[in-house]
């Protein structure tokens, strides 16, 4: 029997984050305390994207609130799949309990957002080269803006990144076929790591065809949002990458399970949540990302406060 504290957060970011589904603003979620009868305590964090598939911040209030404070192993472990970031925060605490020394190695390295549009020329100009390291990794996002507005930005974002540095480009589901092939063609012969979700989710012919064409390799991340979708990807065997949000796929278990069977290439990505999501995602991706992949979470750089002060906050308010 555990007993369990809700900490209800919301977060801006210093600027909008824009995407293809549109502005986002401010990160809302939960983060959670599980204590035991040994006064062992673990934390977790639900920080939903409904846009993903995932609940929403109201449903998953609504059904940790329905365990008025106290919760058994089995509540934990049959939490129903409609409720993927809190079967990820509550897994997690419950994990951290049992193991607190097992902190993550630090990754080798991080893959820097970049703000999407014109912005990433300004920051790529006005940042000194050796803030990003060795070999940055870096990410942007596409199919916001005209597409040959964006390639015109492309072409001089190519020219002032950094030596050997690598760009993953991100269109949340947002290219017609065309515009795949035109973007693909822009990529030919520069350092791109993968396009990632190029063509929405149900397109899934699309995708393939993407992938099987060579040019630049294909990472789903839209697509497999959630364990079943990943399953059903892995069965039929994607041969690119798939991106995994930890904080919303739903059961660790079931990854690992999962990852077990199909040995998958995968990169781990963040969805904005605090140290103590992100925490349990690098623990994650430390046991099962493959390759030695930059990790998706080079985000701090979005929020005022560093998150270990914003934790710390927020566990102190309430
Ligand atoms: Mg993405």
């Amino acid at each position: 029997m555990y007993r369990l504290r809700l900490h209800p957060y919301e977060r801006p970011f210093r600027q909008p984050l824009q995407t293809h589904h549109g502005p986002w603003t401010r990160r809302r979620g939960i983060l959670l305390q599980l204590t035991d009868a040994q006064q062992r305590q673990g934390f977790g964090e639900i920080a939903p994207l409904p846009e993903f598939g995932s609940e929403s911040l109201e449903a998953a209030l609504d059904v940790c609130q329905r365990f008025q404070g106290c919760l058994t192993d089995a509540d934990i472990l049959n939490l129903p799949d409609t409720y993927p970031a809190c079967q990820f925060a509550l897994e997690s605490a419950r994990e951290a309990l049992v193991n607190p020394s097992d902190a993550p190695p630090p990754p080798a390295a991080y893959c820097h957002l970049l703000p999407s549009g014109e912005a990433a020329l300004q920051q790529l100009e006005t940042t000194p080269s050796q803030y990003w390291g060795p070999s940055p990794s870096f990410k942007w996002k596409i199919a916001i803006a005209d597409l040959d507005q964006e390639q015109h930005w492309f072409g001089q974002l190519l020219s002032r990144l950094p030596a050997a540095s690598q760009l993953r480009l991100d269109a949340n589901a947002g290219l017609t076929w065309e515009e795949a092939q035109q973007w693909l063609a822009a990529c030919d012969g520069h350092p791109i790591e993968y396009l990632e979700q190029p063509l929405p989710v149900k397109d899934r012919e699309g995708l393939l065809a993407l992938q099987q064409q060579g040019l630049v390799t294909i990472a789903l991340d839209e697509s497999v949002a959630n364990l079943w979708d990943l399953q059903d990807w892995l069965k039929q065997g994607w041969p690119g990458i798939f991106i995994i949000k930890a904080a919303i796929i739903g059961s660790p278990r079931r990854l690992r399970q999962l990852c077990r069977e199909f040995q998958p290439d995968l990169v781990f990505s963040s969805v904005f949540e605090t140290a103590i999501g992100r925490q349990a995602a690098l623990r994650l991706a430390a046991e099962l990302q493959q390759k030695p992949r930059a990790l998706g979470f080079g985000v701090g750089s979005w929020f005022n406060e560093t998150d270990e002060a914003f934790v710390e906050h927020q566990l102190a308010r309430n």
